[in-house]
């Protein structure tokens, strides 16, 4: 499985181009800026995009849709209750800035829907807490989970923005991502892969 991590924009939120090798089919998950730095990513591994996926509608995450959009004409696709955060441009104005709300989704991802990208199939975690329709996607075979601002290598996603939920989020890790096996590889949002496992040990915010 090819995975290549772009840290853009502003606060360098790591965007993911994913493909599978055997097919050529790709996706590109959380375009947060420079879209010419991951349009060249999608070149450089020869993909075909099949989807463009967000985690969550925060600007950091979604800045560079309109732009990955129009390029691939790929479908975008997020969690309908993210929509009023995605129409409000992903919140960038509670941080005193101007952002392009982009285009409205051409897909509503649910709890277990399941995404084919060549011979990888991706499942739909709805994991609610950082922002209210915040999904995870995860892959059983390859065991990989992107996912988004949920759980950070020794960190957790903030539950103080508006449609943050502190005892959401700490279901959501507790039930939903680590009930996956301790060998997950994680990536993140922000900063460094983990595993699963890793974090069940070390993780401070979840002794
Ligand atoms: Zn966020």
């Amino acid at each position: 499985m090819i995975v290549e991590t772009l840290p853009v924009g502003l606060i360098q939120t790591n965007c993911y181009v994913i493909g599978c090798e055997e097919t050529g089919e790709g996706a590109i998950l959380d375009p947060g800026g420079h879209p010419e730095r991951i349009l060249a990513a999608v070149d450089r591994h020869n993909l075909t995009v099949k989807y463009i996926l967000n985690t969550h509608a925060h600007f950091d995450h979604t800045e560079a849709n309109g732009e990955i959009v129009r390029a691939t004409g790929a479908p975008l696709a997020i969690h309908p209750l993210e929509r009023p955060l995605l129409e409000a441009a992903g919140g960038a104005a509670l941080f005193g800035l101007r952002a392009d709300p982009g285009p409205p989704p051409d897909l509503e991802l649910a709890d277990g829907d399941e995404l084919e990208i060549g011979t990888l199939c991706f499942q739909v975690l709805h994991t609610p807490g950082h922002t209210p329709g915040h999904v995870c996607f995860y892959e059983p075979e390859e065991k990989v989970l992107f996912d988004g601002d949920v759980l950070f290598r020794r960190g957790v996603g903030r539950a103080d923005l508006p449609g943050g939920n502190w005892q959401q989020l700490l279901d959501s890790i507790h039930r939903v991502l680590f009930a996956l096996p301790d060998e997950t590889v994680v990536y993140s949002g922000h900063g460094e892969a983990t595993t699963i496992g890793e974090e069940k040990r070390l993780n401070p915010w979840l002794r």
